[in-house]
């Protein structure tokens, strides 16, 4: 099969949907690969070693597109890349069509068979897609809320790690997910004081036994996240309800109370954000105070880090990739996590929760 990989044209996106790495893979099991000329430039990925790696490199996105049976992306289409839908295109990549009417409507009238990564399922429940991106944000949130932290950026002033004789910063976690516990595993190495709170006892259970005792649990509830609060340098929030807006957890009543200069890092912006100050903010502009505290709320955190997030993505794609080109829209109807991603195919909306979000017909 044809796979075509087009430069990503969305604001700010430097991330590609392929590695040299995985342009090889699909080589050599057959598949021609065509990769748009400058598409891993953002990544630090030159067209030398796609081609090197048995790819061919083409001039244009109408070729990357047009020439190809398979397109597989970082990003949803964006408008300017609707005219390259068709019926006999199927597409991979992150689509979150929910929140995009436009982007339904145009595969819908294209009749494309599309494949989000966000809502494919693994049987027990996880989302082998997803997980990669939460992986990196709750690596990062510890990081950036560490560098937040210091005075010069209108932090406390503490080290996260502190030093002998002093205390070590506080970090408490709003949710023991992939985020929390990524963001956990950081803020443990960094040598913090770290509590993760969450409502699923199995998830609390999950972070005792790997960091043997080297983070408090506590069990979510609003009186247990005042008391973490109050005395916290950093906080990250990292809960989800799938398919549902964040819970608000944190009041502004409570940021006031919490130490000048402590830093909130709100990962669950993308769903509406835990804390009720949150806004989404971009790379360009990342925080905002909030009572003396400073709030970072950035929607797209992987997006910092394109080379680290590009290779991650293709480790978690690549095997899906390789099914769909091996096997086209038969894949898409036979390998489970394949069809849980299935959005939208000739024409047909497949995904009840997005033809709920825009009052459609699944
Ligand atoms: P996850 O499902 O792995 O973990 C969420 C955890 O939150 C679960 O353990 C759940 O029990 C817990 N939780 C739910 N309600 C709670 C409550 N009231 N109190 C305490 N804990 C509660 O999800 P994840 O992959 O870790 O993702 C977390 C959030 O981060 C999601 O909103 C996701 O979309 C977001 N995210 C954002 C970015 C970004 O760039 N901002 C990147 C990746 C993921």
């Amino acid at each position: 099969m044809r796979i075509g990989i087009p430069t990503e044209v969305k604001n700010h996106e430097d991330r590609v949907a392929l590695t040299p790495a995985g342009a090889h893979h699909l080589a050599r099991a057959g598949h021609e690969v065509l990769v748009q000329s400058g598409a891993g430039v953002g990544s630090h990925l030159a067209d030398e070693q796609y081609e090197r790696a048995g790819a061919r490199v083409v001039a244009t996105a109408d070729e990357a597109w047009g020439g190809a049976d398979l397109v597989c992306k970082v990003k949803e289409p964006v408008a300017s890349e609707y005219r390259h839908l068709r019926e006999d295109l199927v597409l991979f990549a992150y689509l979150h069509l929910a929140a995009d009417r436009a982007g339904t409507r145009a595969l819908l009238d294209a009749g494309t068979t599309a494949v989000a990564y966000e809502t494919a399922q693994a049987p027990d429940g996880s989302l082998p897609l997803l997980a990669p991106m939460s992986e990196v944000a709750g690596r990062m949130a510890t990081q950036v809320g560490a560098a937040l932290l210091e005075r010069p950026a209108g932090g406390r002033g503490v080290l996260l790690g502190g030093v002998p004789g002093t205390q070590a910063g506080r970090v408490v976690v709003l949710g023991g997910g992939t985020v929390g516990r990524n963001a956990a595993r950081i803020a443990v190495g960094m040598r913090a004081e770290v509590s993760v709170v969450d409502l699923s006892l199995p998830a609390l259970r999950e972070v005792d036994e790997e960091f043997s005792g080297h983070v408090r649990t506590v069990a979510s509830s609003a009186y247990a996240i005042e008391q973490e609060l109050e005395s916290a340098d950093l906080v990250i929030g990292a809960v989800l309800v799938p398919g549902a807006r964040a819970p608000r957890l944190v009041g502004d009543d409570l940021v006031a109370r919490m130490r000048r200069g402590a830093v909130l890092v709100d990962v669950a912006v993308d769903q509406g954000g835990c804390f009720e100050s949150s806004r989404p903010t971009t790379h360009d502009d990342p925080t905002f105070a909030v009572h003396g505290t400073t709030f970072y709320c950035v929607a797209n955190m992987p997006g910092a880090v394109p080379v680290t997030s590009t290779h991650a993505l293709t480790s978690a794609t690549l095997g899906y990739l390789t099914a769909l080109a091996d096997g086209g829209t038969t894949a898409v109807r036979d390998v489970p996590v394949l069809r849980s991603g299935a959005s939208t195919s000739h024409g047909v909306l497949l995904n009840r929760a997005v033809a709920a979000a825009h009052g459609l017909e699944s």
